[in-house]
């Protein structure tokens, strides 16, 4: 008889009992994940939730207060401000990134700039926003990293570059096995990209984990206005209207699967749904 075992991804990013502060403001607290090898996870969370500041622990530029975090092999991180120097062309800017780093890939670099169209000679502080954005992905990926930190990499992208962008990471993703986190604010973008998903909240992880697991154990329900959804589980949002409710639900663990009966549709949430209904479920605490 022979038995397999499931092989076990390893931990690529890692975080416990995480907290960091600014002054007397913790600005991260008691945060524990972690990240397998080779996801990609979208780090999203309000206005000051603390994405940025975890990334940048992440990265090694600040130290955590409490706690640990780190990142397993070489860690490239594009920054929210996407700094290139000015006065730089993008050719000079890989020139600058093969002194920099012990180990690149300059074909990499070069690749991800064509497929943009970012010209080479032109200094970087005449490029457009969205391309100046180019020429730091192109930098970071140049690098080899096994960890790639993105923060808020589809901000200056026109919609367009924005669906580009994602999936020629995902591309990278698959051909290296790097592992990525991204901050955005444009959810609804990373279905079918992010495979993981970190839910900050006031500087605390609300959720974590895998997506399809996460979103599988949830349901969106829509019927008849009621005060109650129409089976049991902790319900993260209702929404009513004169005539209808809607209601996203945790169903319970270890129970079967309620079946609902009509007028009730039932549907898987999105990430999108299930993030806006977690966020909106603090904001009404925090505000209760
Ligand atoms: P955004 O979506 O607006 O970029 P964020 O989730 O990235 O926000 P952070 O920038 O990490 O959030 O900020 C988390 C908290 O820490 C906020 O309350 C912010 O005001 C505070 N903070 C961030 N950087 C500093 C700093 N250098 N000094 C003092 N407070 C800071």
């Amino acid at each position: 008889m022979s038995t397999s075992v499931e092989p076990v991804a390893a931990t690529a990013v890692r975080a416990r009992g995480l907290g960091k502060r600014y002054g007397s403001r913790w600005a991260l607290r008691d945060c524990a994940f972690d990240l397998p090898a080779g996801r990609v996870a979208a780090l999203v969370g309000a206005n000051g939730a603390g994405k940025t500041t975890l990334l940048t622990v992440l990265a090694g530029l600040l130290d955590a207060d409490e706690g640990s975090a780190g990142a397993v092999g070489r860690v490239a991180f594009v920054s929210q401000e996407k700094p290139v120097y000015r006065h730089f062309t993008a050719r000079d800017v890989l020139r600058l990134g093969a002194r920099l780093n012990v180990v690149w890939d300059g074909d990499r670099a070069r690749r991800w700039l064509e497929r943009f169209e970012v010209p080479l000679d032109q200094a970087c502080g005449r490029l457009s926003g969205g391309r100046q954005a180019q020429v730091a992905f192109a930098l970071a990926l140049g690098s080899r990293p096994d960890v790639l930190l993105l923060d808020e990499p589809l901000a200056n992208l026109d919609p367009l570059a924005r669906r580009e962008v994602t999936a020629e990471l995902l591309g990278e993703v698959a051909a290296t096995g790097m592992t990525v986190v991204l901050s955005t604010h444009v959810v609804a973008e990373l279905s079918g990209v992010a495979d993981h998903l970190l839910l900050l909240a006031h500087g605390r992880l609300l959720a974590g984990g895998d997506l399809d697991d996460l979103l599988g154990r949830h349901v969106t329900y829509t019927g008849p206005r009621s005060d109650v959804p129409p089976a049991l589980g902790g319900v993260v949002e209702a929404r009513h209207s004169d005539n209808q409710s809607t209601f996203l639900v945790e169903l319970p663990e270890g129970r079967p699967r309620p079946v609902v009966a009509g007028p009730w549709v039932e549907r898987p949430p999105t990430l999108e749904d299930y993030v806006l209904a977690q966020l909106g479920a603090t904001r009404n605490e925090a505000g209760a």
